[in-house]
């Protein structure tokens, strides 16, 4: 499933394809991915022009030059893939294409069908239900100790659980989550409010830590994937705790085993050696 990494890589990957071109065609192979995509998409769409390609959480924004902006979350197995107008046929899971004045076709795949295709104007963009409730980014500047230690201050859940809130912090995932507090030393079932804030401003840093090196692992993955079959934003994880079972815990000095317990019906992975 793709975490934030992999849509920020797909966003990088998509801009030398999309910004400042011009869309010369949309075809919906299908009405519906998770949601319908709106009956008018073709029309509001053709003959515009791509502003950017922009991220909020795990949602692709790209504004056009009519004043619309296409939003795009890739679900459980969406991916775009771009390559040069030819006569091979399109896949089965190929549901929405876009064809630019760079002859190429942007392509929309996704097999399992959460992902979701939709459009609305940027002044509704702000006040749009996706995005209205969202905390801040957890690679902005907002993002800091200080807002974090206020934010946890009276929750008293778990911090794991805490992070994973949208109204926390946005688009972190599981797995980051994970890996951001086996590398902090924190137990992921500590009381949220109970993290002092020398522990606060050191997650803080390695979670921005953690996403940057997954998003240049993505990045340099990324000349691959064109190069090859123009797939973007799905690459190699080397994960330190995620996924690691019965393995050692790979924290400097720590003879502690990785152990996996469910929270909120969520596998985490961390160690009861090294995470107080
Ligand atoms: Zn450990």
């Amino acid at each position: 499933m793709p975490e934030l990494p992999e849509v920020e890589t797909t966003r990088r990957g998509l801009i030398p394809s999309l910004k400042g071109r011009k869309i010369l065609g949309v075809t919906k192979r299908r009405n519906k991915i998770r949601i319908a995509i709106p009956e008018d998409f073709e029309k509001r769409i053709i003959g515009c022009r791509v502003l950017s390609v922009d991220r909020r959480a795990k949602y692709l924004q790209i504004p056009l030059d009519s004043g619309d902006v296409i939003i795009c979350h890739l679900g459980m197995s969406g991916k775009f893939t771009v390559r040069k107008i030819d006569s091979t046929p399109f896949e089965k899971h190929d549901h929405v294409i876009f064809e630019t004045d760079r002859c190429e076709w942007i392509i929309y795949n996704d097999p399992r069908r959460f992902g979701l295709i939709t459009l609305c104007t940027q002044g509704e963009l702000a006040g749009h239900k996706l995005f209205k409730k969202m905390a801040v980014e957890p690679l902005g500047n907002e993002f800091n100790g200080a807002y974090l230690k206020e934010k946890l201050k009276i929750k008293k859940s778990a911090i794991k659980i805490n992070l994973l809130d949208q109204s926390v912090v946005v688009g972190l995932g599981n797995i980051y989550v994970c890996e951001a507090l086996n590398i902090a030393l924190i137990s992921p079932t500590k009381k949220a409010s109970d993290l002092c804030i020398d522990d606060v401003e050191r997650l803080v840093v390695i979670i921005r830590d953690v996403l940057n090196r997954a998003i240049e692992a993505g990045g340099s993955s990324l000349k691959d994937f064109v190069g090859a079959d123009g797939d973007l934003g799905y690459f190699q994880h080397q994960f330190v705790c995620y996924g690691r079972e019965g393995e050692y815990c790979k924290n400097p000095g720590c003879i502690g085993e990785i152990n996996r317990i469910n929270q909120a019906g969520r596998s985490t992975f961390y160690c009861p050696e090294c995470q107080k």
